[in-house]
């Protein structure tokens, strides 16, 4: 999971379609236009033997615009590798204060960071 969330930070399509489960998978991807993804936080993970669930809040930002995205992802291990097959998501707007912590997860205050 945390591997599909370096493919969006990093833009690798191919490696996103391949790990997305075939009966799931869109016909195309694209990344262009989208947002910086800036930081992963995992809330819980269940793993069994062929299906896992990954609960977490993975966030953004777009120009001077932040935003998360949490999400209950659900995969299925075939052949050995971990695929995505859906989730069930929920998207919200952030808005930092000055002295709020820095959506960014750098641990600095939004003043001092990103802010700037
Ligand atoms: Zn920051």
């Amino acid at each position: 999971m945390r591997s599909r969330f370096s493919a969006y930070v990093l833009g690798l399509k191919d490696y996103l379609l391949a790990t997305w489960h075939a009966d799931f998978r869109p016909a195309t991807l694209s990344l262009e236009n989208g947002p910086e993804w800036v930081s992963l936080n995992v809330l819980s993970a269940r793993e069994q033997e062929y299906s896992a669930q990954v609960h977490f809040v993975a966030t953004w930002r777009q120009g001077g615009q932040w935003g998360a995205l949490e999400e209950r992802s659900d995969f299925l291990k075939e052949d050995g590798v971990w695929q995505y097959t859906c989730g069930e998501t929920h998207e919200f707007p952030l808005r930092p204060g000055r002295n709020d912590a820095c959506p960014c997860g750098s641990g600095r205050k939004f003043k001092k960071c990103c802010a700037v």
